[in-house]
């Protein structure tokens, strides 16, 4: 088993790839899901160590130093996030297949350091869809949204970086592609 079965999904805020995930996670539990670092606050009902690890800044930093991450990246200019290594490494020597959920900048990281990663791009069905979609979640202030914004259309630009394009119009469907490009 080889990092050819590192699978790196990845795509502009909003596009929804937390929720693929998790449902792809629902379906087929097997593959390691790695949980990442960041020095977000949780939000509520978010569970650290599940959701992710919620670390502070010097914690994030220090691991960092140590090389601790096999990627980290500053997402939307105001938190860190970071994939710890270790877990990852593990997974594939016991030939697990590994799924990341994460940013383009950390998927770069990610395709430099495992170079048979394969990067997933889930792409929108149109830019209005984004659009709606980030601004239908009401999570974020209006500043942060034009900045998530700005972000996602420099991503959207990038997606013929990625190994596989895979439109998230549907998430079952989208799952489904999933499960046949990873051959679960
Ligand atoms: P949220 O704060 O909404 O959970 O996540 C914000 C963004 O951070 C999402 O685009 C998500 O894919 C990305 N992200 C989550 N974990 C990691 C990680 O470990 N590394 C990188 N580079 N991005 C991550």
């Amino acid at each position: 088993m080889t990092s050819s079965d590192v699978w790196v999904i990845s795509g502009p805020s909003a596009v929804g790839k937390g929720t693929v995930c998790a449902r792809l996670r629902e379906l087929y539990p097997d593959p390691f899901y790695s949980v990442s670092m960041t020095t977000r606050p949780p939000r509520p009902g978010e569970i650290d160590g599940v959701s992710y690890h919620f670390v502070d800044v010097d914690e994030f930093r220090r691991l960092i130093e140590a090389g601790e991450l096999l990627e980290w990246a500053v997402v939307h200019g105001t938190h860190y996030y970071g994939t710890p290594r270790g877990p990852v490494l593990a997974a594939v020597a016991h030939g697990r297949p590994v799924v990341l959920e994460i940013d383009l900048q950390g998927a770069r990281q990610v395709k430099r350091n495992l170079p048979s990663a394969r990067l997933v791009f889930l792409a929108p069905p149109s830019w209005d869809e984004l659009v709606s979609r980030l601004r239908g979640r009401g999570t974020e202030d209006e500043a942060t949204q034009e900045r998530r914004l700005t972000t996602a259309r420099l991503e959207l630009e990038a997606q013929h970086e990625a190994d596989f394009v895979v439109e998230n119009a549907d998430i079952e469907e989208t799952v489904a592609a999933l499960v046949s490009l990873m051959g679960l």
